[in-house]
């Protein structure tokens, strides 16, 4: 396991699963001054000490839902008119927040904005086309023409370092930036154990066979809401056939090169992912474990 939280984990809010269901509770919460999370869009507004901004709930216009209690007190936050169509964490505004929130309010946020986005984004039923209401306090959809209830979705994805004596199999994408190498990573496909998935996705990628793996650790990642389950596997041999479809290239690093990467990266065979990804975590796991 690794040692180090990732990011977007660790939040403090009990979720109050109870109170979702308790309409009268939930009315009871939800006074003008409850607390509301500030965004614009899906983008997070920070208060002059970095922190995530709040204002009222009676200030908020559609759609609203409840996040849970911290430390006791509700909290809300409003479904914005769209979803984001876009990568957003590369965009500027989203991406420097995320650089300063402390821990738990980046998980908080995370969290909420996956949700938010949902909504943004399921206004109307997948079976029959007819308009949906949010339910349970903003964690389900009803369709009020045929009744089908939908739950905000998670994505897993699987995220794996695969070894062959003592080296760590990387790859980058032609939309990294350059010289940056990350762990090879792919969505669980229906009908898949997450170990199956990890073996095709590296199999496809980069043409190695990969037995052995194991779970290393999950992150919330709420761009728009996989859960990336990180793996470690073996490779049975080094020879690489990469999928260029998929990746620019694939190579192996040792643990010199790794622990290069993260102490001098702009000298270093290649630039480590940065510490919002868990790929970063999981380098640094590698490197502690016992050779
Ligand atoms: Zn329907």
């Amino acid at each position: 396991m690794i040692r180090t939280l990732p990011a977007f984990a660790g939040h403090r809010l009990d979720r109050a699963d109870p109170i979702r269901a308790d309409a009268a509770r939930l009315a009871e919460l939800a006074r003008a001054d409850a607390r509301l999370l500030l965004l614009e869009g899906l983008i997070p507004r920070l208060d002059h000490e970095q922190h995530l901004q709040w204002g009222r709930l009676g200030e908020a216009e559609g759609e609203v839902v409840f996040l849970g209690l911290l430390d006791g007190e509700p909290l809300f936050a409003a479904v914005p008119d769209k979803g984001d169509p876009d990568p957003a964490y590369t965009r500027r505004e989203t991406f420097t927040a995320l650089r300063v929130l402390q821990p738990d309010e980046l998980a908080l946020y995370g969290g909420a904005r996956s949700l938010l986005d949902w909504h943004a984004r399921h206004r109307f039923c997948p079976q029959c086309g007819g308009p949906t209401a949010m339910a349970k306090g903003g964690w389900e959809r009803d369709c009020g023409q045929c009744g089908a209830q939908q739950f905000p979705r998670t994505d897993p994805v699987t995220i794996m370092l695969i070894e062959h004596e003592k080296r760590v199999l990387l790859g980058r994408n032609a939309r990294f930036p350059g010289r940056s190498y990350s762990a090879l990573a792919g969505f669980v496909e229906p009908g898949e154990t997450i170990e199956e998935a990890v073996a095709r996705e590296v199999f496809e990628e980069a043409g190695v066979r990969v037995r052995d793996v194991s779970y290393i650790a999950s992150q919330p990642w709420p761009f728009p809401s996989q859960l990336m389950i990180a793996c470690h596997g073996h490779a049975d041999h080094d020879a690489l056939t990469i999928d260029t479809t998929e990746l620019e290239d694939a190579q192996w690093f040792t643990r010199n090169e790794v622990e290069e990467a993260f102490a001098n990266p702009d000298e270093a065979r290649f630039v480590p992912p940065f510490p919002l990804a868990v790929a970063h975590h999981m380098l640094r796991w590698w490197l502690e474990r016992e050779p």
